[in-house]
């Protein structure tokens, strides 16, 4: 009897058995499942923020700046790289880590956003320029290369903004002497706040250097006072940033809708397009009037800038004749600031700027 009782027992006792190796496998499969979300989650964290597909251009080369910046900030003593440094962060990454990278951007003086923990375009934007002047890959991203740098000592701070007028020979932006990456000219100015209704503008917010905006303010006054009007303003300052951003849409265009490969789209945008870096326009000394609805080398108004800028301050900076040396079909709308006693001598000479410069550094 007994035995016939354990054996009832231990056949009563299967199915509890079974039910609880049915659970322990259900458990198993849920924490498999789980985990696998997991790794998919950070694959889809990780895709988002890698690099635009946005092709970037070929690297030009770039002299070393022969300006001195005017308030170079000194490089802060690097802060310990951060223990907890996650290998990525980028565009969408949130919080104190986010929080860290842009305090260390500020003290750069990379970043001037708010430190709010979220990696936004300004953050973005900061990074990258930071790769780019510090010689890393700028796809404005931090990861363990870029952190790296970041933070050790020998993370090179933005430059400062430079005075393009303090120089004795002007300043000479070419396709043969770009400017560095970060360059950014002191003492820039609204133009409108200078010129008020003088002139139209493209947009109200061009600026220019304000010494530059000063001299062409006191120019187109006098045009206007001898009956010369009306004049708009079309361009000025331009970042290298934007410059970066006309070069890489004009190629792009040129790849789609042109079907040309990436090496023929740079070639064909290069002559219509300056590479960032070596257009004028980036120095803030340099402007494009234009009469509203007119081919300004028709107008009275540029006979009379032609004749008449030098005693401003101003040069036309591309003429036809000069094209082989500035590397720039003619374009009688661009005057370009130099200062009176060297737009005298330049007229005198009848020297473009590359000539002129050429010639003063001989003297
Ligand atoms: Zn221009």
């Amino acid at each position: 009897m007994p035995q016939n009782r354990s054996a009832q027992k231990r056949k009563s006792s299967s199915p509890y058995l079974f039910i609880l190796l049915v659970l322990i496998l259900l458990t198993a499969i849920l924490i498999v499942g789980t985990r696998a979300m997991n790794t998919w989650k950070v694959y889809e964290t990780q895709a988002a923020i890698q690099p635009d597909p946005t092709p970037t251009v070929t690297p030009i080369s770039v002299t070393p700046n022969p300006f001195r910046a005017t308030d170079t900030p000194v490089p802060p003593t690097a802060p310990p790289l951060p223990s907890a440094t996650p290998s990525l962060l980028g565009s969408g990454s949130q919080g104190d880590m986010v929080k860290q990278l842009q305090s260390r951007l500020q003290e750069l003086g990379y970043y001037t956003g708010n430190i709010d923990g979220d990696y936004g375009p300004g953050t973005k934007a900061a990074v990258q320029k930071f790769q780019q002047l510090n010689g890393l890959d700028a796809d404005g991203i931090a990861g363990q290369k870029t952190m790296a740098v970041l933070y050790s000592d020998s993370a090179l701070p933005a430059p400062g903004p430079v005075d393009t007028l303090s120089s004795a020979v002007p300043l000479l932006v070419n396709q043969w002497n770009p400017l560095p990456t970060g360059f950014e000219p002191a003492d820039l100015v609204k133009v409108k706040d200078v010129a008020g209704n003088l002139m139209t503008y493209e947009r109200d917010s061009i600026q220019g250097v304000r010494e530059a905006a000063e001299a062409l303010t006191r120019m187109i006054q006098a045009a206007v006072n001898e009956g010369y009007k009306p004049w708009k303003l079309r361009e000025a300052y331009r970042t290298i940033a934007d410059q970066q951003r006309i070069f890489n849409n004009r190629v792009t265009g040129y790849m789609t809708e042109n079907s040309l490969t990436r090496s023929q789209a740079i070639a064909r945008t290069r002559q219509s397009v300056a590479d960032p870096g070596s257009s004028e326009h980036h120095t803030g000394l340099a402007f494009d009037l234009n009469v509203p609805g007119e081919a300004f080398g028709d107008t009275a108004q540029y006979l009379w800038l032609k004749n008449n800028c030098w005693d401003y301050g101003f040069i036309m900076r591309y003429t036809d004749d000069k094209e082989e040396i500035t590397g720039i079909t003619g374009e009688e709308w661009h005057v370009r600031y130099v200062g009176i006693q060297h737009s005298k001598k330049i007229q005198e000479l009848g020297f473009c700027l590359e000539e002129y410069v050429e010639w003063l550094n001989r003297q």
